[in-house]
């Protein structure tokens, strides 16, 4: 279990992390989410250990991770943003520093590296000098690193920056094993990377928690669940006129029109009211044709938005922050 309590980090008067409180439980896949700049990578950092808090303190499974800063690093296997490795190293032998720095015994040494190559990949390429490899193959390097020596947290800080979608899949895949067995956290700014691994995403903005929720429930926070998609075919133009016939429809927004003149429309009705069956019946009457019709499906990309935007009004009209 990781506690996050009451966190704050300023560099000089720049507070780029405020007051965060979180806690991850053993075995979470966990995702933060948010743009640059919003305060991931010290968040990250300060769990590792790696920089101190300014106020608040961290738990790595009850050991506050300044006071017992060793035994708190030994369970955790850092994965930094750029990945600084060691260039004139083989493959094999950084595996095995990082062995050697995470206190692996000298006699099992070798098994533990030979082990982390395997789960990573890396047994074909173990003795290359790491600058001779592609960027997918080293941050598979920057992988291992992290894993060696069998922390049971994993914190990998954008781990797919920077890959082409072949080396993405093969990596978003490493890390979906890889939580079946560890405790893992990653960031990005990539909102699809978040929600195909992750179970719980915490969004950051502006080094606050915006929310924590799991993807399907930060989608539902912010579904319409009054609006509804329609793809028509309406020659004399009449979509407007459905307005008259049906009194609980807000809005009538014209979204798309194709070439071959479909129209599509987002139809908003008051709260809670659901307009399929009236629409079904109605929008005939007006000559007009429906070729779809469907609820509006919000994705996490739409939640994201709209939540951060929710921070950004609530700053400034002076509200207290959305829980
Ligand atoms: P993210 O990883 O979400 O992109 P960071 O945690 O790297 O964000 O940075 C959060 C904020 O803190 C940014 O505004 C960044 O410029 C600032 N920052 C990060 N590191 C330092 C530092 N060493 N000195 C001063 N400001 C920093
Ligand atoms: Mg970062």
């Amino acid at each position: 279990m990781i506690e996050v309590k009451n966190v704050t980090k300023k560099y000089g008067n720049f507070v780029a992390v405020d007051n965060i409180n979180f806690k991850i439980k053993e075995g979470e896949i966990v995702g933060f989410l948010g743009p640059n700049g919003a305060g991931k990578s010290t968040t990250m950092n300060m769990i590792t250990g790696f920089i101190e808090a300014t106020s608040g303190q961290i738990l790595i499974n009850g050991i506050d991770n300044v006071k017992h800063a060793r035994k708190a690093k030994k369970k955790i296997g850092y994965m930094p943003e750029n990945t600084p490795l060691y260039y004139d190293l083989t493959v094999k032998e950084f595996v095995r520093y990082m062995a050697e720095l995470k206190n692996v015994s000298k006699k099992d040494r070798n098994i533990e590296t030979q082990k982390v190559l395997e789960e990573t990949g890396l047994v074909e390429v173990q003795n290359k000098l790491i600058k001779n490899l592609s960027r997918g193959y080293k941050q598979r390097v920057s992988f291992a690193g992290a894993l060696v020596g069998n922390p049971e947290i994993l914190i990998l800080d954008e781990p797919t920056v920077g890959l082409d979608p072949k080396q993405i899949t093969e990596i978003r895949n490493l890390i979906k094993s890889l939580g079946k067995t560890h405790t893992v956290i990653l960031s990005s700014h990539i909102l699809s990377e978040i929600s195909q691994v992750c179970e719980k995403v915490i969004i950051i903005n502006k080094g606050k928690i915006v929310a924590v929720d799991t993807p399907e429930n930060l989608e539902e926070m912010v579904k319409e669940k009054n609006s509804i998609v329609v793809i028509v075919e309406d020659p004399e133009n009449k979509m407007q006129e459905v307005k008259n016939n049906i009194p609980e429809i807000l809005e009538v927004d014209l979204k798309r029109e194709s070439e071959d003149g479909t129209r599509e429309y987002i139809i908003t009705a008051e709260e809670n009211i659901d307009l399929r069956k009236k629409l079904f019946k109605e929008l005939p009457k007006l000559d007009i044709t429906i070729l779809e019709l469907k609820k509006l499906e919000v994705t996490l990309e739409d939640a994201f938005i709209k939540l951060i935007n929710t921070e950004v009004e609530n700053e400034v009209s002076g509200k207290s922050r959305k829980k």
